[in-house]
């Protein structure tokens, strides 16, 4: 794996995703995808994704 997966960042969210190899990424702030939608989202990532915004988990 990778030593900036999503399993091992600060901004990895496990609480609210069934998956055991997904989470949430709360980097960035919910997105609305319609006008309509009353409640935001965080995007689903999988433990061994990663990104530039890595930040080690202390
Ligand atoms: S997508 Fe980037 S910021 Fe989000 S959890 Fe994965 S490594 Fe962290």
């Amino acid at each position: 794996m990778s030593a900036t997966a999503c399993k091992s960042c600060s901004f990895f969210e496990t609480k609210v995703v069934a998956a055991a190899d997904a989470g949430l990424c709360r980097f960035n702030p919910p997105s609305f995808l319609t006008e309509d939608e009353k409640r935001g989202i965080w995007p689903v990532v999988k433990t061994d994704d990663w990104c530039g915004h890595h930040s080690k988990t202390n």
